[in-house]
């Protein structure tokens, strides 16, 4: 029953526009600058308070109601995207229903043309699952995406089937490290190795690499030693409104260059 209720909830919420996006920076680790803010859904729910997008992302698979919530958030990313210093990007995730249902690529041509945001400013998040099944069709969209100029990133490696091959199907720009291997990296000799080796994939293949869930300064130390590129996670900031990402990035380059000083 209570699914359900989240269903007929989620159906009214779309149309009443009460989900929003959140944002959270990824910082290189060498110059420390933002390059890009990830959006994250957020619903408010009028009585239950905040949902969490664990919970109503799957419902939302399920149901089919990713698709429109998918779409909404490429769109309201994208418009709020082109306002941000153009050095910075936007990513956004999609999830495998949106391969398999609709016409992907035309959503997102759509979203860019209206927003007026540069295709070179998009990264788009997929997780492994998207090359599972039907993988030739998918990979096919993957490379027209790509094709428009968009970046593909390759979202919470190291979980699920983790097949290194996949890597090979495709030319991702960026594979982003599973938090639960960054969270453990100072405490687990295993999930160092796994960290040092997914870094090295990163060179050999050319590929920018994320970790995830970065909560101290030993473990972004750590992650700067073993060759990653990018850093996101608490220890920078959380997700936060719009209306707070300018102050964030004047907070953020502020370190930066206290950093690059010292
Ligand atoms: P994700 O794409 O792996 O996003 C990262 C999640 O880790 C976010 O949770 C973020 O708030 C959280 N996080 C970031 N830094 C830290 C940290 O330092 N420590 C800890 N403990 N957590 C951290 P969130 O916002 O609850 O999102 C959960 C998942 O929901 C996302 O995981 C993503 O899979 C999905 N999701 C969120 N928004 C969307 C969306 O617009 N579309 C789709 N398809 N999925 C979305
Ligand atoms: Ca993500
Ligand atoms: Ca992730």
């Amino acid at each position: 029953r209570s699914r359900r209720s989240l269903e007929r909830d989620m159906r009214s919420a779309l149309v009443q526009g009460d989900f929003r996006l959140a944002y959270q920076p990824l910082v290189n680790l060498q110059t420390r600058k933002v390059t890009a803010f990830e959006a994250l859904m957020r619903w408010h729910h009028p009585e239950r308070g905040p949902v969490p997008p664990s919970e109503f992302i799957p419902v939302a698979e399920e149901m089919g109601l990713i698709m429109q919530l998918g779409e909404w958030a490429l769109r309201q990313g994208c418009m709020e995207a082109v306002h941000w210093p153009e050095e910075i990007n936007l990513s956004v995730n999609l999830s495998p229903v949106q391969f398999a249902k609709g016409n992907l690529v035309s959503t997102v041509m759509s979203a860019l043309a209206s927003s007026g945001l540069p295709a070179s400013r998009l990264e788009l998040e997929i997780t492994e699952s998207v090359l599972l099944e039907k993988s030739e069709r998918n990979i096919r969209i993957l490379n027209h995406l790509r094709a428009l100029g968009v970046r593909i990133s390759m979202d919470d490696f190291g979980t699920g089937y983790s097949s290194i091959g996949y890597l090979r199907s495709f030319p991702f720009d960026k594979i982003k490290i599973d938090q639960s291997f960054v969270q453990d990296v100072l405490v687990d000799k295993g999930s160092l190795a796994i960290v040092r080796a997914i870094a090295g994939l990163g060179v050999s293949f050319g590929m920018k690499t994320t970790a995830e869930g970065v909560e101290t300064e030993e473990q972004m130390r750590c992650l700067n030693r073993e060759g990653c590129t990018e850093v996101q996670g608490y220890l920078l900031s959380k997700p936060v409104p719009p209306a707070e990402l300018a102050g964030l990035l004047q907070q953020l380059n502020t370190n930066a260059a206290s950093v690059s000083d010292s």
